[in-house]
């Protein structure tokens, strides 16, 4: 069955409308419609202001007849692994580019970030013990929750390729619509390579964030407890820190899809709150339904991540725990670069692991911002990347990735502390 499609409001702050519903829906959609529309009228964070509004619909509307990406029984396959993370069986391995780009959606950076990953993930079956799950970001990791509307210059910020250009001036800032079906074209491509890649389950997500793009590519799915809707734009989608308001549009959405879901946590989540997000994204108590991706930052994971699991552990809930020891420990160089040092990096995951091991819950993955790429953007590791190397290779459109020497680095650091 075609989606569910929604109506809402078209201004900045809500999704753009697609137009009239679709013929003769059974019950179960027209349910998931509904619900759908509900979600889609609430209050959204972070989505670009469309100049004319109208453009969005259009594309909207084209990308509702494009080709999925992924395949439904892909992501059932997926889901089925991720059950084994939740029970303890497994670990997984998330990691790609803080934002993929048009300019580099080539075969050879694809490989090389996935050859990384698969060599990381080798270091960490044989040392660690347990097979690991393997997700990229990748494939439709194009939209970016950004802290400001506007940059230095007073332009409007670069929201990621699927919205605008990075390129300082006024015209490439403007969201361009277009850029979805781009996008949507990318990831397509970039989702050819990576089944060409051959290594089998590497599986793809991106941030559940521009919802005029995620709002396509919906299907009907009655094969869960409940009817729900299967996104065939990526296996597995996350909600990012910027946009978990409970009573907002990004959290209602990902609680209607069937695909397996993250939800970034940072250090302002309460136990209280952690438990009325589990609550909501995983009522039939699914274990690996939800995958809570704490980025609490090196110096407060100790202290703020153990109430948290506590309570979430006593509601009974089997998620899956990550850690994503990037996004808390990003800072300025004293030469003006946005960067992350290997040893906090390393030190949060280390929190991490002390945590689970000392609640009896299981450490169940790492979500990391990677480039098998030489690239000068995180500071230490091997190498000893200094401050003043920083402007030599800094290459990525958003956040700094650590380098393939120093992924590789971490993958044996975390390798002994996941077989320890
Ligand atoms: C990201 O994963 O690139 C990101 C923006 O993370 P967070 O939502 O945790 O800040
Ligand atoms: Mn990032």
């Amino acid at each position: 069955h075609r989606p569910a499609d929604a109506e809402g409001p078209a201004d900045g702050h809500h999704p753009a409308d697609a137009g009239g519903p679709a013929p003769d829906p059974c019950p179960a959609e027209r349910l998931l419609r509904r619900r759908l529309d509900e979600a889609l009228t609430r209050a959204a964070a972070q989505q670009p202001c469309w100049p004319h509004p109208e453009r969005a619909h259009a594309v909207v509307e084209q990308l509702h007849r494009a080709d999925p990406i992924v395949a439904p029984e892909e992501t059932a396959r997926l889901s089925d692994r991720l059950a084994s993370v939740a029970r303890g069986e497994a670990f997984v391995l998330q990691g790609g580019d803080c934002a993929e780009t048009f300019v580099d959606n080539t075969e050879s950076h694809l490989r090389a970030n996935l050859r990384l990953l698969l060599r990381m993930a080798a270091v960490l079956t044989r040392v660690g013990g347990l097979p690991v799950v393997t997700i990229a970001r990748m494939a439709g990791q194009y939209a970016k929750p950004r802290s400001n509307a506007v940059d230095e210059l007073g332009l409007p910020v670069y929201r990621g390729d699927i919205v605008n250009s990075a390129e300082p001036t006024l015209a490439a800032r403007t969201p361009d619509p277009q850029r979805m079906l781009r996008a949507h074209a990318h990831a397509s491509g970039a989702m050819d390579v990576v089944r060409g890649f051959g290594a089998g389950g590497v599986y793809v997500s991106h941030e559940l964030l521009l919802l005029d793009y995620e709002r396509t590519g919906l299907w009907a799915d009655a094969s869960g407890p409940e009817p729900r809707l299967a996104s065939g734009l990526a296996h597995f989608l996350w909600v990012g820190e910027r946009t978990r308001q409970l009573d907002g549009a990004h959290v209602a959405f990902a609680e209607l899809l069937s695909n397996p879901i993250g939800l970034k946590i940072g250090p302002s989540v309460t136990p209280e709150l952690a438990v009325e997000y589990v609550e909501r994204l995983d009522p039939h108590r699914t274990p690996g339904r939800l995958t809570l991706v704490s980025r609490m930052g090196h110096r407060l994971v100790r202290d703020v991540l153990p109430p948290i699991v506590e309570k979430v552990k006593a509601s009974g809930h089997q998620v899956i725990w990550q850690c994503d020891p990037m996004h808390g420990n990003t800072r300025q160089s004293a030469n003006g670069y946005k960067t992350r040092h290997f040893d906090h990096v390393l030190d949060e995951i280390a929190g991490f692991f002390e945590v689970h091991r000392g609640l009896g819950t299981h450490p169940g993955g790492i979500h990391v911002e990677v480039t098998g790429e030489d690239v000068t953007e995180c500071l230490g590791g091997a190498s000893a990347i200094a401050e003043t190397d920083l402007p030599a290779r800094y290459r990525t459109a958003c956040d700094p990735r650590l380098n393939a020497e120093q992924s590789g680095e971490l993958a044996a650091r975390v390798a002994e502390l996941l077989g320890g």
